[in-house]
């Protein structure tokens, strides 16, 4: 599943807890649960930048095991 972009002036901030920043991407919950398990049980969560670079980052070994298995 890959992460859509939010759209501009949508005024949706970031669903990881103690962060305020503005949504930057929204994605499953169940991606987004694979670097930051203490998610909550929505469908989509939504993610600032700095947050979506650390999903990205924490996911990104899985990913590539993904790429060799294609
Ligand atoms: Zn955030």
């Amino acid at each position: 599943m890959s992460p859509d972009p939010v759209p501009p002036g949508e005024g949706v901030s970031c669903d990881i807890p103690g962060c305020s920043e503005a949504s930057h991407r929204s994605l499953a919950t169940a991606e987004a649960r694979k670097a930051f398990p203490t998610l909550g049980e929505t469908r989509r969560t939504h993610l600032c930048k700095a947050h979506y670079k650390e999903w990205k980052k924490s996911t990104r070994k899985e990913r590539e095991l993904e790429r060799l298995g294609r």
